[in-house]
This record gives structure tokens, C-alpha cells and sequence, in this order.
């Protein structure tokens, strides 16, 4: 356990004459101003991770996260921003896929290091979402997007678990449209890319070929298939898998193959940078 410190929660911001007493917990809570109401309560299979030791957690509350951070860290120098980026990036997922509500609150874990990482929850990486605890993890350095393990969370636990490609290929899309069309075309050009029957299949994950290619890769063909055939059809593939392909759109992968590399010859379309530069 790590230490137990006391809660500030709904105390700090309401009911001066009367306080709360403090509960215990291993956490400070730092309550949002934009969301007094709803005091934080904190699910037991989150717990775990608060109480790690080695670990010592402030948390900030948003309408719709607990932001978690390590005190001294360049995430809590940014966490102001962060509060807006998260509550931003999920207005931006849910957009994109077409959903209007999402109810859970997302319980976010910000780390410093790939090895505290590991530490944490046993995996080495830059980030992991576990969506049936709610609960994402970031090796952050300071403010950006957190919409990629975001749209994980979010788009599992709506429609379900699905295979790697689509998986990625729609949390790639939510979260780097800004340059993905020029990515794409930089390995396209280069002859770099891998046919698409290689990835989207039900064994594909991204230790097989380099992340660096395949994620664009499926976040562009995800892309692709938004525009074209809409995020329903993707909805449908993404529960029937790579195997439901021909029914879902109508023909098979390589010819939905075809008409995405033709889409590449093109000049790149003007986007939005809606993350990037603000
Ligand atoms: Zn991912």
C-alpha cells in the first residue's frame, strides 16, 4: 500500500460551514471546477493501481476523467492543459464515431517513463487502455492527445472487443488525422507499405511488422472506409472482423484495396488541425 493521505474531494470546493470528513485513500483529489457535483468515487478494480508501491498519485477530477500524475512531473505542470486536451480529444472521438453520449467515467494513469510504465501494470510502451476497468495509461512528457487509447476505451466498450487491425486502424484515424495523409503517402511513395492481407486478418498484432508503418497504414485504410462507406459499415466489420469484409461492404479486401491506394495518387485534401496547434 502506498501512503494513505487524506481526501479533499467535494470539501474544498463546497459546503464551507459544514466539511466532510475526510475519507481515507492513497489519493489527493483535486475536484474541477467544472465539475463540483460529481464528487469521484473511486471503482475497487482501479484501486490497485492508486495504492502501487513505489507510487505516489494526485489526481485531478474533470467532468468526465480522473487525471492521474506523479507530483514534481512534467505531467503536472501541463495537467492544466491536459484537463482541456482530455475533455477535447473525447468530444473529437465521440464525433468521429458517431456517438453521442459515452457515461463512464475514464480513470487515466500519467507516467514518466516507459520502465514506471512497466512497472505500473507490467507493460513496456507509451501507452495501454483497459476498458473493462475504464482505466488508460500514458508515458507522457506534456501536453498531447490522449485520443488514442481513448477511442480504445470508448469504441470497445460500445460495440465490443474486436480484431487488432480495426482496433488500431480507428485509434490511429481518431487521433493523427491531421498528418496521416501526408504519413501515408511518405510510404506509399517509398513503396513501403505492406498488402493490406498481411494486416487485416484476425492474427495481425503490432509486434509483426514495424508500428511504424502498419499503424498508418490502418489508419489510413480505416480512413478510407470512414469516407467511402461510413463509420455504420466500419460499426459492422468491427464486430464481424477481417472474415465479415465482403458481406460488410459488398467486395472483397483487395479490391477495397485497389480503390484505397488510388486515393493516394491524389494530392492531400486541406484538413482542420484541430489538435495540433492549439
Ligand atoms: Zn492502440
Amino acid at each position: 500500500m502506498g501512503p494513505t493521505l487524506a481526501v479533499f474531494a467535494a470539501a474544498t470546493f463546497t459546503a464551507c460551514r459544514h466539511p466532510v470528513v475526510p475519507r481515507p485513500s492513497a489519493v489527493n483529489i483535486v475536484p474541477s471546477q467544472s465539475a463540483p457535483g460529481r464528487p469521484v468515487t473511486i471503482p475497487d478494480e482501479v484501486r490497485p493501481y492508486l495504492n502501487k508501491s513505489g507510487f505516489h498519485w494526485k489526481c485531478n477530477q474533470t467532468p468526465h476523467f480522473l487525471l492521474c500524475y506523479q507530483p514534481g512531473s512534467e505531467s503536472e505542470r501541463s495537467i492544466k492543459d491536459l484537463e482541456i486536451i482530455a475533455e477535447q480529444d473525447r468530444d473529437t472521438v465521440l464525433q468521429m464515431i458517431g456517438v453521442a453520449e459515452y457515461e463512464p467515467r475514464i480513470y487515466t494513469f500519467l507516467v514518466n517513463s516507459r520502465r514506471q510504465l512497466k512497472k505500473l501494470i507490467g507493460f513496456y510502451g507509451d501507452g495501454r487502455s483497459r476498458p473493462v476497468q475504464h482505466a488508460m495509461f500514458y508515458v507522457i512528457d506534456g501536453p498531447r492527445t490522449l485520443a488514442h487509447e481513448m477511442t480504445h476505451e470508448i469504441s470497445t466498450n460500445l460495440w465490443g472487443a474486436a480484431q487488432p487491425w480495426i482496433e488500431e486502424g480507428l485509434a490511429v484515424y481518431t487521433t493523427e488525422f491531421p498528418i496521416l495523409d501526408g504519413d501515408i503517402r511518405a510510404y506509399f511513395a517509398a513503396h513501403r507499405l505492406l498488402p493490406l492481407a498481411q494486416l487485416v486478418n484476425p492474427t495481425w498484432e503490432s509486434s509483426k511488422f514495424s508500428p511504424d508503418i502498419t499503424y498508418t497504414e490502418l489508419g489510413s485504410f480505416v480512413k478510407f472506409l470512414d469516407k467511402k462507406y461510413g463509420m455504420k459499415r466500419i460499426q459492422e466489420a468491427w464486430r464481424g472482423g477481417s472474415e465479415s469484409i465482403p458481406q460488410v461492404f459488398g467486395k472483397p479486401l483487395s479490391e477495397l484495396e485497389q480503390e484505397w491506394l488510388a486515393t493516394l495518387t491524389k494530392p492531400v485534401e486541406a484538413t482542420h488541425t484541430l489538435i495540433y496547434r492549439n
